[in-house]
């Protein structure tokens, strides 16, 4: 049964509204297709505008992300240091280093300790971030190539929500 685009309902084909240009989309009814064009122009707008400032480097993301996760203000000297000791000991990309903390963060609910470094989750967790990675990515692929039934969707959804935080995690 197929699913609005905008608000997840389940409807049977013939009450759906499909896309015209975009036939495999499908909406409960023309109102929602047109609030779902219109968000998508929105964000596109809001994505053009962040485009044209010049882009992060992955290093700036991740001391942005140490930054807004650490309980003090971080020694920066010391901390560039560190990180540049790790990408070379570990031959990490500073994206896998950005994960490895999100993951600690925000999935294991690690709360860093401002006495010590970035030792304390990197690369002691980097392995178990980047299996729990694969396994989003698997899961992603795995929805995607399925046509949505009616009960497959009922169980996911749930538990990818929880997960959805992540999923930036896996599309840097
Ligand atoms: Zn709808």
């Amino acid at each position: 049964m197929p699913r609005c685009k905008y608000c997840n309902e389940l409807k049977p084909p013939s009450e759906c509204f499909q896309d015209p240009n975009y036939k495999s989309n499908q909406y409960c009814s023309e109102e929602h297709w047109k609030l779902h064009i219109k968000s998508k122009n929105a964000t596109q707008t809001v994505d053009t505008s962040k485009n044209k400032a010049k882009p992060k480097s992955d290093r700036v993301k991740l001391t942005d992300y140490i930054q807004s996760i650490w309980p003090v203000e971080p020694n920066w000297k010391w901390m560039s240091k560190q990180i540049e000791n790790l990408s070379k000991e570990t031959g990490l990309s500073y994206n896998d280093m950005r994960m490895t903390l999100k993951y600690c963060i925000e999935y294991k609910g690690f709360e860093p300790d401002g006495n010590y470094g970035l030792q304390q989750f990197i690369p002691r967790y980097s392995k178990e971030a980047d299996d729990f990675a694969d396994d989003i990515r698997r899961i992603q692929s795995g929805l995607d190539g399925i046509d949505f039934e009616d009960e497959l969707v009922k169980v996911p959804v749930g538990k990818r929500r929880v997960r959805r935080p992540l999923k930036e995690d896996v599309e840097f």
